[in-house]
């Protein structure tokens, strides 16, 4: 048998798996005849996605400003991150496919999260320029260690090979382990997070994509561009697969 099919080959027998066994939906278990999508149409269309939201902070825009890009606190208080890219609530079945990814290895969550994620970036980016380099949220090496794997790393891998864009895996580190940032208000979570990260090299004024699994408050994508930017980035925007609407 020879090593490799030949394409045409290889495409007759997959539609020839497909019809013995249809690809099934990672959410409702339907059979589905897309066999590149992992879930199907109606439960991708009934995911929690965030509606109107604000160009820099990525939280929905109050009803009453629909034509505004920007919120007010956006306006009144910028945070240092340009551009805030999340398209989806942290509800259900999200907080359960991330949570799976997170701590049981279910990559083929990740997979999927990074898929709905990349189809935003394409259609935010049509008119404007991509950032010239990726880098994932770091954890510390021995969360790292302990878990196996960096889920922010898995996502921004995923991304760089699909837009072509340079991910540098170790260009940010976390040099502080960080009591959890879980039951923290806003400030608490500010000075739990001071000097916690550093960049090895300089940049030179290009503009970084900042990838995260999941945003709270934003205080450690803040903190991260805050040094981002000390290192002589132009400009950063957060790409995460998920955020809790809600103002701090
Ligand atoms: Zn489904
Ligand atoms: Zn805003």
């Amino acid at each position: 048998m020879p090593k490799s099919l030949p394409n045409p080959l290889q495409k007759a027998a997959l539609w020839l798996l497909n019809q013995l066994i249809p690809p099934s939906c990672l959410l409702c278990a339907a059979p589905h005849n897309n066999d590149i999508a992992l879930i199907c149409g109606p439960c991708r269309d009934d995911l929690p996605y965030i509606s109107n939201p604000c160009y820099q902070c990525g939280l929905p825009l109050p009803a009453e400003s629909s034509s505004a890009t920007v919120c007010g606190q956006c306006l009144k208080q910028p945070p240092p991150f340009k551009h805030c890219l999340v398209p989806l609530g942290y509800a259900t079945p999200v907080d359960s496919l991330i949570a799976a990814f997170k701590y049981r290895k279910q990559l083929t969550n990740g997979r999927l999260l990074s898929q709905l994620l990349l189809t935003e970036i394409c259609r935010h980016y049509a008119d404007e320029s991509l950032p010239e380099i990726i880098v994932p949220v770091p954890l510390h090496w021995r969360r790292q260690l302990r878990r196996g794997y960096n889920q922010s790393q898995c996502v921004a891998s995923y991304l760089g090979a699909q837009l072509s864009i340079p991910v540098q895996l170790r260009r940010i580190r976390r040099i502080r382990r960080t009591p959890a940032q879980q039951g923290l208000n806003k400030p608490q979570r500010q000075r739990n997070l001071k000097h916690a990260f550093t960049v090895r090299k300089p940049f030179n004024g290009e503009t970084i994509a900042l990838v995260d699994d999941v945003m709270t408050t934003g205080a450690t994508c803040a903190e991260i561009s805050r040094e981002l930017l000390k290192a002589g980035a132009g400009e950063v925007h957060i790409w995460a697969l998920a955020r809790t609407p809600v103002r701090h």
